[in-house]
C-alpha cells in the first residue's frame, strides 16, 4: 500500500475509535497552554492537569509568572519532572512575551521558536490548539514510536519524522494525525507490550508481530 493511502486509512480507522481528537491538557488561554505544554515534557497529561488546576488559580496572568520569585515558581511546579528547568523556561518565556511580543503568545512558528523551552513540537501544539493554525505535525514520543512501527518513517530525529509525515498526510489532517497517534500510543500501541490483537490498525501494520 502506498504511504499516502496507508496514512489516510490510519486516520479513518483511528477517528472511528477516538472521536474528536484534541489535546488532553487543560487551559483557558494560549499562555496557559504554553505553560502546560512545557510542563508536560517527560510527564503525563494527567499529572500536568492536576498541577495546573492549582497553579492557574495562583498565577492568573503572564505578568504573574514573570514577576514571581523563581524559587516560588519552582516550588509550585515541583510535582513534575525537571521542574527547575521548566520553571526557569516558563518564567523566561513570560518575560520575553511581555517585552518582545506585547504580552501575547506569538502566532507564528518562527516567533514561537525564539521562546525558551519551545521546540517545534510545543510550537505546533500551541499553534493548532490555541489558534487553529496548522504549520506542522507535533511529534512527541508516541507519534515517533507509532510512525516508526507503522512504517511511515525510518528516521529517529523528530524534525525529520515530522517532515516525513507532512509529505504523506493532507494538511487538514496534520493536527488530527498527531492527536490520534498520541491517543493510540497511550491506549493500545504501548511502548512495552503493544496490544496488537486488539488494535484497529492490525491489518495494515508491518510491526504487528513484534
Ligand atoms: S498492530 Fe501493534 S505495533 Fe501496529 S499499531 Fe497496532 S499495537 Fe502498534
Amino acid at each position: 500500500m502506498k504511504k499516502e493511502k496507508q496514512v489516510a486509512e490510519i486516520i479513518r480507522l483511528l477517528k472511528k475509535q477516538y472521536s474528536e481528537p484534541k489535546t488532553a491538557l487543560r487551559f483557558r488561554t494560549p499562555f496557559e497552554l504554553l505553560v502546560a505544554t512545557i510542563l508536560s515534557a517527560q510527564s503525563t497529561d494527567a499529572q500536568v492537569n492536576k498541577l495546573t488546576e492549582t497553579l492557574f488559580k495562583k498565577y492568573k496572568s503572564i505578568k504573574d509568572y514573570a514577576s514571581a520569585s523563581l524559587e516560588a515558581l519552582q516550588k509550585d511546579v515541583s510535582s513534575v519532572n525537571f521542574y527547575k528547568t521548566k520553571a526557569k523556561n516558563i518564567q523566561n518565556a513570560a518575560k520575553m512575551i511581555i517585552e518582545k511580543y506585547n504580552s501575547e503568545v506569538p502566532k507564528t512558528m518562527d516567533e514561537l521558536l525564539t521562546l525558551p523551552g519551545v521546540a517545534r513540537k510545543t510550537a505546533n501544539i500551541i499553534l493548532s490548539n490555541a489558534y487553529g493554525i496548522i504549520e506542522g505535525i507535533a511529534v512527541d514520543t508516541h507519534v515517533k514510536r507509532l510512525a516508526q512501527r507503522l512504517g511511515l518513517t525510518k528516521n529517529e530525529d523528530p524534525v525529520k519524522i515530522e517532515q516525513d509525515l507532512m509529505k504523506i498526510t493532507p494538511k487538514k489532517e496534520w493536527s488530527n494525525l498527531s492527536h490520534l497517534l498520541i491517543l493510540h500510543g497511550r491506549n493500545t500501541c504501548l511502548a512495552r507490550n503493544p496490544r496488537h490483537k486488539e488494535c484497529v490498525l492490525y491489518d495494515l501494520c508491518p510491526s504487528r508481530d513484534i
